[in-house]
């Protein structure tokens, strides 16, 4: 048997219906904020991702899934959005008239990191980018949205971590103090910490490794070197947060060590997760429209992590499983035709209909209804269509009552009395 490729996986049913259930409560959310749906192809050109994620990550040096198509153009199935949606952003001139965009979009993205719990090589991600605007007011926004999306979904133990990573201007004073630091600490790092240490040091700052960490419990804080501006934008970060009451951690660890990345970066962060507990991370990164060919417009967004929300949104199954409406029990090949009938029919009302069509007895029906989770189970037999009627069972409280097949539909929808969706 051909089992499915390593750290990908199929969504079963049961569990669509959560994910189903977030996509809808995001997407209201976005309309709620004022942002945009964008879809974006799954592949976009090698050099993308290359440039604007940058050489020096993980994701580029061994995570990407880079192929040339038979044409001998190198291509790459998406690591992230954020590249696609400013290509995108830039290739339609969407900053054309009004530079301010508020874009999201749901997909898969695809690493080719190590699987473990919470890391998978195909994994789903919601993205919001907003673009032409520099107030950090946004940024504060932007944590607001993901602490109510995270409410609206019940997750509890969800707290923002946030830093700065200061601009082009303070951003060189920092990284120097950082270099001299690790100098004195090289007998500790590990490999990749070594390497990065000379080419990329602030990315040693987010290592996993715990001797790593340990060695960089007294690391130097880049909030202490940022320039004035960095400096205000940052502090009005803090001063709003506490105004809307969102409590937050300040984590000097919080990098994204790209250059295009400024000012505001935060994550956020959960306990229910173990060793993968980051379940969004976002920031600005004003240096990227203008690094990949548009104009020089700020631009900041988040990444929501589908898979990890997923396993800790706090729902009962009753709040997203859509148990049918009406579930048809019929006995004999005449009842059968007619349920069958009247399936189709209530179906194409918009109410949420199931049947047996097998024929077997009642009790076996009655168990498949039960299993279904229907609220209401139609018995027709040969003796109820002689009568022209049919038994209604209520599956909460067993009561039965027999109704005249005419009228049918409408009786059953003042029975259900559901909203349709
Ligand atoms: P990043 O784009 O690396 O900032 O990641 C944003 C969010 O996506 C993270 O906080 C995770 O929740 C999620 N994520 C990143 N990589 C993976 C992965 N390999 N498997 C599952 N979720 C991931």
């Amino acid at each position: 048997m051909i089992q499915l490729i390593r750290g990908f996986r199929d969504i079963l049913p049961g569990e669509v219906e959560l994910w189903q259930q977030i996509e809808q409560k995001a997407a209201k959310l976005f309309k709620d904020f004022g942002f945009a749906e964008i879809r974006i192809p799954i592949m976009e050109r090698t050099e993308l991702f290359a440039r604007s994620i940058g050489e020096d990550t993980d994701i580029v040096e061994k995570e990407m899934y880079t192929f040339p198509d038979r044409g001998g153009e190198l291509i790459t199935l998406r690591p992230e959005a954020t590249a696609s949606i400013v290509r995108a952003y830039i290739q339609h001139k969407l900053y054309a008239g009004d530079p301010v965009k508020k874009l999201y979009t749901i997909g898969p993205m695809f690493r080719r990191e190590r699987p473990q719990k919470g890391r998978y090589r195909q994994f789903y991600q919601i993205n919001a980018e907003v673009f032409g605007i520099a107030s950090p007011l946004i940024d504060v926004q932007l944590i607001l949205m993901l602490v109510t999306l995270f409410s609206r979904l019940s997750v509890t133990d969800a707290v923002p971590h946030i830093n700065s990573l200061g601009c082009p201007q303070c951003r060189p004073q920092f990284k120097a103090l950082l270099t001299d630091f690790l100098a004195a600490k090289t007998d500790n790092l590990c490999p990749d910490c070594i390497r990065r240490s000379e080419r990329n040091p602030l990315r040693v700052l987010d290592c996993k490794v715990p001797s790593c960490r340990e060695s960089l419990s007294e690391a130097p804080s880049i909030v202490d070197t940022l320039c004035p501006d960095c400096s205000r934008d940052f502090d009005t970060v803090r001063k709003t947060l506490d105004r809307l009451s969102i409590p937050f951690q300040v984590d000097k660890r919080l990098v994204r060590g790209l250059d295009y990345y400024t000012r505001t970066t935060f994550e956020i962060q959960t306990g229910a997760l173990g060793a993968q507990n980051a379940v969004a991370g976002g920031g600005r990164y004003d240096g990227l429209v203008k690094a990949l060919g548009g104009p020089d417009l700020p631009a900041t967004g988040f990444a929501v992590g589908f898979d990890r929300l997923a396993e800790i949104v706090g729902l009962d199954k009753q709040d997203y499983v859509a148990a049918p409406d009406i579930f048809i029990a019929a006995l004999g090949e005449q009842c059968i035709i007619k349920a069958f009938e009247w399936s189709c029919a209530l179906g194409r009302e918009g109410i949420r209909i199931d049947m047996d069509f097998s024929d077997k007895s009642l009790k076996s029906q009655m168990k498949r209804a039960d299993r279904s989770g229907a609220r209401h189970v139609l018995i027709v037999g040969e003796k109820e269509l002689e009568q022209q009627a049919v038994i209604v069972r209520d599956m909460n409280t067993s009561a039965q009552q027999k109704i005249p097949i005419a009228g049918l539909t409408e009786k059953i929808k003042a029975l259900i009395d559901r909203k349709q969706d």
